[in-house]
């Protein structure tokens, strides 16, 4: 299958690190124009944008915390000065704070809910505005399947993650007549910096629950980003989809 996103505007939220990186050079490869956000790894970033650059592509990077709504106004103020459209969103910046429910700080308790709900609502809320206009546009939430499995210490990231599927359905209904498809993505235990505590405390234990027998690498969830982003993806909406090696079903 071709999948061609050349004259495509993509924009990954935490596109420094992880899923997020692994899915802007994939997204450039594919032939779109990426702008990389980032919070705080801002050398990280900057690589990123020279691997896509080495590529023989277009890249930017742009510094935003996505739970601020400042600056997400200011990354999307951006984004319609220097492309004046957007074809691309990946929601996926995300944090987690695990602790259980009788210990859990208010804070640790805002704080994942922000970034990973309360972000991606601030972001497709400005990229559904700029899609509007060409009516046509992606939207691609990264949930978890930590929000259809559970998981100890995790009330606040599965309720951020589970809001983000039904955040997902909601604006897919919304905005179908708008030619814009929403889907999200439900990655499950994958070799990034996020998991690298889980797979030290618990690595085996949980391999023994992955049907495919591997925790999954970025390339696995930026390769379902890079197809849903794409027009072969025209006819899919609303859905959730887990990229897990069959934990979910185990
Ligand atoms: P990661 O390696 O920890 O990277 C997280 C990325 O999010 C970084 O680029 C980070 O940017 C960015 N970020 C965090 N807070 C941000 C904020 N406030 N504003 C902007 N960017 C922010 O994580 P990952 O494993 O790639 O996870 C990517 C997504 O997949 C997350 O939504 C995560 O919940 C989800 N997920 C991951 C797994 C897994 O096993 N890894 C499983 C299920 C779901 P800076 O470094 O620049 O701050």
């Amino acid at each position: 299958m071709n999948i061609d996103l050349s004259n495509k505007i993509a924009l990954v939220t935490g596109g420094s690190r992880g899923i997020g990186r692994e899915a802007c050079v994939l997204l450039a490869k594919a032939g779109a124009e990426v702008i990389i956000n980032y919070n705080r790894s801002a050398e990280k970033a900057e690589a990123v944008k020279k691997e896509i650059e080495g590529l023989g592509k277009e890249a930017e990077i742009f510094q935003a915390d996505i739970s601020s709504p400042e600056e997400v106004r200011a990354l999307f103020d951006f984004i319609r000065n220097k492309y004046g459209r957007l074809d691309i969103l990946v929601n996926n910046a995300g944090i987690i704070k695990d602790n259980l429910l009788l210990a859990m700080e208010l804070q640790e308790w805002d704080k994942v809910i922000d970034t990973n709900l309360r972000g991606a609502f601030l972001c497709a809320r400005h990229a559904a505005e700029i899609m509007m206009a060409n009516h046509s546009g992606k939207i691609i939430n990264i949930s978890s399947i930590s929000a259809i499995k559970g998981g100890r210490g995790q009330t606040n990231y599965a309720s951020a993650k589970g809001g983000l599927i039904s955040f997902t359905r909601a604006c897919a209904v919304e905005l179908a007549g708008k030619g814009i498809q929403v889907n999200a993505v439900l990655p499950g235990m994958i070799v990034t910096d996020m998991s690298s505590r889980a797979r030290k405390r618990a690595g085996n234990k949980i391999l023994e629950q992955i049907p495919l027998n591997r925790f999954g690498e970025p390339s696995d969830v930026a390769n379902l980003i890079v197809f849903l982003s794409s027009d072969k993806a025209d006819y899919i909406t609303g859905q959730t989809i887990p990229v897990d090696g069959g934990l979910s079903v185990s």
